[in-house]
């Protein structure tokens, strides 16, 4: 575990406040040399990763950090007044080429996607995000831009392989013979490669990391996109507020999962971005844990004691999932530090502050109304 610059360890409460200007005033999560006089391009800048990226690059000192998504900024879960944020639908190709004008580097975390619930249900709307990673590629080429970033997903893994809860982690060869996830993982896959082609046959630096399940603070967690540890968190400090004590778990509770606390995804990406490792690459933990192991220290954060219910009928995933981190040891000499405990702890204190702060801010209006 890493001693943070906040005096204590595990992740940084520092970059938690709720005024945007304070958060990025921080020290930055990412150390490495960078030339700031680059413009930096985050696609899906909106969203919960994207918006965490665009937060460490102005605290770097980019001069230009532009932030896009489809959304209007107003809904972003992140918002920094600091960057040049632009709403565009990356699908459309001509968007791609205004998104990239001028850019020297670009980050795609664009994407429709969403926990279980959402890519289980949702299998041509995640594949058609497909048409935001190659006009962005196609963009990228005509533009001459110099670094490319994708972000590729542990869904690219051969389902065969994580049809146990005690599954050997998956390491970047185990991808292939192909039989991913179906939707959202071939998608994924699909990408990967066009990355891939893109660089051998038009010289674009891409980079590719297959990002594990990422949490934190600033994540979805409620509405139908939300991941399991969000989910989770949210049913816990819903019982816990209510009296009820009873949550409901997804699945029968045995699947096994790692999970990634989002400040090293950032720090990761960034890593993986400026190095020169050309394949796709695991990022994520291997702090292997089964959903009700999970739920534990979700109790211990949220400190609630919960009865637990099982929905064998919801979607679970497959039945176990690890990242093999021997190759990001080899290429970086690091790999995700944070311990799940500590970065649940974190999470779950800013989920229970959004559900308080939601529920006065409904029992005000309601009162106002009634007024
Ligand atoms: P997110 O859903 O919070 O963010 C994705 C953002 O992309 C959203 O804000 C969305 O509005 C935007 N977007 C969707 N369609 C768009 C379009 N047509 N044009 C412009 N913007 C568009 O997701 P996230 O958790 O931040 O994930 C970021 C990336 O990392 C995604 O590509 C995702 O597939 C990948 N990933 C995430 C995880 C995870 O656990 N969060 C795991 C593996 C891979």
């Amino acid at each position: 575990m890493e001693t943070r610059t906040n005096g204590r360890k595990g992740p940084r409460t520092d970059l938690l406040s709720p005024d945007p200007t304070e958060r990025i005033a921080a020290e930055p999560i990412y150390q490495g040399d960078v030339d700031t006089g680059k413009t930096v391009v985050v696609c899906g800048a909106g969203g919960f990763i994207g918006g965490h990226l665009v937060a460490d690059l102005l605290r770097q000192g980019y001069d230009t950090v532009r932030a896009v998504d489809i959304k209007p900024p107003a809904h972003w879960f992140q918002k920094f007044d600091q960057a040049d944020n632009r709403s565009l639908d990356l699908r459309e190709k001509e968007n791609c080429y205004q998104a990239l004008e001028g850019a020297d580097q670009v980050y795609n975390l664009a994407a429709d996607m969403g926990g279980m619930g959402f890519i289980e249900n949702n299998k041509a709307l995640c594949m058609l995000s497909v048409r935001i990673n190659t006009h962005l590629l196609m963009a990228a080429r005509d533009m001459d831009i110099g670094r490319y970033f994708y972000s590729s997903s542990a869904c690219v893994y051969n389902q065969e392989l994580q049809d146990t809860s005690d599954v050997e982690p998956l390491a970047e060869e185990d991808a292939y013979p192909a039989l991913a996830e179906d939707g959202y993982g071939w998608e994924k896959l699909f990408s990967e490669r066009m990355c891939r082609h893109f660089r051998e046959d038009f010289d674009l630096t891409t980079r590719v990391a297959r990002y594990h399940n990422v949490y934190g603070p600033f994540g979805t967690y409620d509405g139908g996109r939300e991941k399991a540890p969000a989910a989770l968190t949210r049913k816990a400090i819903e019982a816990k507020l209510s009296g009820s004590g009873d949550i409901v778990i997804w699945g029968d509770g045995t699947q096994t999962r790692s999970f990634m606390y989002v400040d090293d995804c950032v720090k990761g990406t960034q890593k993986i971005m400026h190095s020169d490792i050309t394949e796709p690459i695991n990022l994520g933990s291997d702090e292997l844990v089964t959903i009700n192991g999970l739920v534990d220290v979700i109790e211990k954060a949220v400190e609630v004691d919960l009865g637990r219910e099982y929905d064998r009928t919801k979607p679970q995933g497959v039945d176990g999932r690890n990242s093999d981190n021997t190759k990001i040891l080899q290429e970086l000499g690091w790999e995700p530090p944070t311990a799940l405990r500590d970065g649940m702890e974190v999470t779950a204190e800013w989920i229970e502050e959004q559900i308080r702060r939601h529920a006065e801010e409904e029992t005000t209006s309601r009162f106002a109304v009634a007024h």
